[in-house]
C-alpha cells in the first residue's frame, strides 16, 4: 500500500437535488465576457469569434451559505452571479448534439473576484490567477439534473446584496450558449464527469464589504448565498507582510 507523506485534501463535492449521492468536483472552467452588457461595463469588447476561459481550483470552492473572511490582497472584492454547467459524461471534440448530451445538470454559482488584482493583471497582460483563483472564490449551489430544468434560455438570473437587486438578466442573453461552450471547450480538453463550467456573468457586478450578504439564483435551480466577514488577521493577528517595516 502506498504511503502518503501527509494527508491529501478531501474530495470536493456538491449536493445534487433529489439525490443522497454527492457530485465529486473535478475541474472548474470559467467563461469570460459572455454577456454583452457586462463586457461593456468592464470596458472591453466581446470576442464573438470564440469564447475564452480561465480556471479555478476545485479547492477554491466553498459551500453555499458560508460566511467567508474578506480575502487578502484586495480592496475591491466583487460578486459575479453565473449559471454553472455540470459535465456528466466524457466528451472530446464533441459536436453540439454530443455537447448538449454531456450536460448532466446545472447549478447557480458565484465567481468571486478580486477585481483590483484582475484588472492590474489584465493591464499587464498577465494571467488572472491572483484576481480569480483564490481560497473561497467559488460558491456553487446544489446541482439540478438537466431533465428537470428544460431548455436553457428564458430563466431569470439574479443577484442581491443585502436584499437589493444588483444583477438581473435572462440566460438567453448569454452570447455563447451552453452547448456551444461545451462543444468549443471539448476541442481543447478531454472533458470528464465532474468537470464544472461557469458560464459568465450578466451586467451589474460590484463590490461587497464585511457584513454584506449575497444571495443569488436562477429560475428552476437552487439559490446560493454568501456572507462576507471581516478579514482574517492571520497568525498572531498582525502578520500581514504589508504591515511590516521593510
Ligand atoms: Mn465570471
Amino acid at each position: 500500500m502506498t504511503t502518503l507523506l501527509f494527508d491529501p485534501p478531501p474530495q470536493v463535492t456538491l449536493p445534487v437535488r433529489g439525490s443522497a449521492a454527492l457530485w465529486p468536483v473535478r475541474r472548474i472552467f470559467c467563461v469570460g465576457r459572455n454577456y454583452a452588457a457586462h463586457a461593456a461595463e468592464m470596458g472591453v469588447e466581446v470576442d464573438r469569434e470564440a469564447p475564452f476561459y480561465f480556471t479555478k481550483a476545485a479547492l477554491a470552492l466553498q459551500p453555499s451559505g458560508n460566511t467567508m473572511a474578506y480575502p487578502p490582497g484586495t480592496a475591491n472584492f466583487h460578486y459575479e452571479m453565473e449559471l454553472v454547467l455540470a459535465i456528466g459524461k466524457p466528451v472530446f471534440h464533441a459536436d453540439r448534439t454530443q455537447a448538449a448530451a454531456a450536460i448532466w445538470g446545472c447549478a447557480s454559482g458565484l465567481d468571486m473576484t478580486r477585481r483590483d488584482l484582475q484588472l492590474a493583471e489584465r493591464a499587464r497582460q498577465r494571467p488572472w490567477d491572483l484576481g480569480k483563483d483564490f481560497e473561497g472564490s467559488v460558491v456553487i449551489g446544489p446541482i439540478t439534473p438537466a431533465a428537470a430544468i428544460g431548455p436553457i434560455g428564458p430563466q431569470r438570473i439574479h443577484l442581491e446584496v443585502n436584499g437589493e437587486t444588483r444583477q438581473e438578466a435572462t440566460l438567453d442573453a448569454m452570447i455563447w450558449k451552453a452547448d456551444e461552450i461545451v462543444r468549443h471547450l471539448s476541442g481543447y480538453y478531454h472533458l470528464c464527469p465532474g468537470d464544472l463550467i461557469m458560464t459568465g456573468t450578466p451586467a451589474g457586478v460590484g463590490a461587497v464589504l464585511p457584513g454584506d450578504r449575497i444571495t443569488g439564483g436562477i429560475a428552476g435551480l437552487d439559490p446560493v448565498s454568501l456572507t462576507i466577514g471581516p478579514p482574517d488577521p492571520g497568525a498572531g493577528g498582525a502578520g500581514r507582510r504589508q504591515d511590516r517595516a521593510p
